[in-house]
């Protein structure tokens, strides 16, 4: 059941281990064994509270292992879609009216239990994406400070916003819910941005429909069945994987979709917009689009950065996770003073990555994610061998996974292909810059703009760097991957999308709209309230 009397002490982050403590390899490696017992298990819709068979079944694989199995999850049909969207409609009358402290409570709940049982979701998050196990951990600590983070932010919208006294007139404003959500999460943080974006959508008072992303439904599913387990009534979150252009676009072109909550890539996240700016027949406000897109993110080295460190966070941001995140460096761009001293430091940094099954201790880069991802990684290679100099990588790791070399392509244009399209892999070009106007100029030359990092001893260029250069999340000396929840609120500019700043002040206010009440008081009232005796 949802209760409601806590004592709420002020957010603090996960911490995020790394492993090097016996205990804590030995829990992930029994969690990891624990879930090999378990694999190939269905995972049915929820759809009003109950379990469904759909039309057919998705199979989330193991990219390191193809042949794993990891789950087998329900895919909706059209009908299921609808159903789904008339129970998160049913739902919505009565879930908007439960206090904000019951529905943080749910969520302070849900954490709790996380935080329990970390390292069975660290599992999930190793065998179904690939994902090393700190990148694993730090995935999984994420959604815990997602959802510890909205809980708190829920609480503080509750309390009304301070209004300008009218004399006459007592005014207050209360923040309330839009109504159906459709959240659209992509596979990379398999784990925190389907949370985050689920909670944060369930907090505020609305209801969702969550349609997963196929190559991560195992742990959306699980999410689900421990938000249901801990107490949330039917119909509040519904679960309904299935194909992006059918299930999704169904879900978004829906009269009763109120709002889409998208985090993915560039094209996907401009067709939704469009299609959500249509008008269905019936449909009675204009649909809210939050989408978080894409990057072609850059770390600018200057001639006076201290070279290793920049190497270091280079080689972290360029193929952390494989590359597959959107903050990923992609594109190193190098003053000409120090470009061979980088270079000459960054490729054997890269070569001494080791490349591996995740599933196993002390691996840097695990596997892209699936074999589409592969395929079009290794095409940008090709690409890239006639677009600039191939210092390291460029194939496939041979064996069944999708395992592809951490790969440096030198000399590029900033204007080529390689450096101005999102590769989302263990890919990076390096550009050399005349000097540090001229690389700030080509960081900023792309239609992105989501993270972007600056290395230099030199307080006035780092202050250049943020006056000039335009990105969503700037880091300065330090890498350009790793933002944390509270801390370093999350999103893009222009082509990487509506920067609604996950995990900071602003981001529930994409979930709510506020409604203004003014009521006319007796002439006693109005000279107090003009006193501020009110
Ligand atoms: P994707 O765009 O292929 O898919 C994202 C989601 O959209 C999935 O759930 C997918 O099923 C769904 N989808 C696909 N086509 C659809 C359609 N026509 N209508 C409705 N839904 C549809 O992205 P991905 O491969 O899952 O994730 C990688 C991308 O996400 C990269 O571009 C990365 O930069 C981006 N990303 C951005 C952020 C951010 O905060 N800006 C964070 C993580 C990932």
């Amino acid at each position: 059941m949802l209760t409601a009397t806590r004592t709420v002490t002020p957010f603090r982050n996960e911490p995020i281990r790394d492993f090097s403590d016996p205990a804590d390899r030995r829990s992930i490696e029994a969690a990891i064994a624990r879930l090999r017992e378990d694999l190939g298990r269905r995972y049915p819709l929820v759809i009003g509270g109950e379990k469904l068979h759909g039309a057919g079944t998705i199979a989330s694989i193991n990219p390191a292992r193809p042949s794993e199995v990891v789950g087998v999850v329900d895919e909706a049909n059209l009908e299921q879609v609808s159903q789904a969207l008339d129970a998160a409609t049913a739902a919505f009358a009565s879930w908007k009216r439960t206090t904000p402290e019951e529905r943080a409570d749910l969520l302070f709940r849900t954490a709790a239990r996380i935080r329990e049982t970390k390292d069975d979701w660290n599992a999930v998050l190793v065998l179904e994406v690939g994902k090393p196990w700190v990148e694993a951990d730090a995935d999984t600590a994420e959604a815990i400070d997602f959802l510890e983070f909205y809980a708190r932010e829920a609480l503080r919208y509750a309390s009304p916003p301070a209004l300008t006294p009218i004399a006459g007139e007592r005014n207050h404003a209360v923040y309330l819910p839009l109504g159906v959500g459709v959240v659209i999460p992509p596979w990379n943080f398999a784990f925190a941005i389907m949370a985050g974006m689920t909670s944060a959508a369930i907090v505020t008072g609305n209801t969702a429909i969550l349609k997963p992303s196929s190559d991560a439904a195992v742990i959306a599913a699980r999410f689900v069945d421990l938000l249901h387990e801990l107490g949330l009534p039917p119909g509040v979150v519904n679960f309904v994987p299935g194909d992006g252009p059918t299930v999704g676009e169904a879900l978004v072109t829906d009269a009763r979709t109120r709002f889409i909550s998208f985090t993915g890539s560039k094209g996907v996240g401009l067709r939704i917009n469009e299609l959500a700016a249509k008008t269905a027949p019936g449909q009675r406000w204009i649909k809210r689009v939050v989408a978080e897109m894409g990057g072609k993110d850059a770390i600018v080295v200057a001639d006076d950065a201290d070279l290793d460190a920049a190497v270091a966070g280079v080689v972290a941001a360029a193929y952390g996770f494989a590359g597959q995140k959107c903050s990923a460096c992609s594109r190193a761009v190098v003053d000409a003073a120090v470009y061979d001293a980088f270079l000459a430091k960054l490729i054997p940094a890269v070569q001494a990555l080791k490349v591996g099954d995740p599933s196993e201790a002390g691996v840097d880069v695990g596997p892209v994610v699936n074999a589409k991802a592969a395929e079009k990684i290794l095409g940008y290679a090709d690409v890239g061998r006639g677009e600039g100099r191939l210092l390291a990588g460029g194939k496939r790791v041979a064996g069944d996974g999708y395992f592809i070399e951490p790969t440096v392509v030198a000399d590029v244009d900033p204007q080529a292909r390689i450096a101005q399209e999102e590769i989302f892999g263990p890919y990076l070009a390096v550009i050399k810059a005349r000097d540090f106007d001229h690389a700030l100029e080509i960081a900023n030359g792309t239609e992105f703009g989501l993270t972007g990092a600056a290395y230099s001893r030199s307080e006035e260029r780092l202050a250049q760097a943020e006056r000039e250069f335009f990105v969503g999340n700037l880091y300065l000396n330090r890498k350009c991957t790793g933002a944390l929840v509270g801390g370093q609120p999350f999103g893009g500019f222009n082509m990487s999308g509506t920067d609604s700043k996950a995990g900071g002040p602003d981001y529930l206010l994409l979930f709510l709209q506020a409604q203004s009440i003014s009521r006319k008081v007796a002439a006693q009232a109005a000279d107090d309230l003009a006193a501020g005796m009110d």
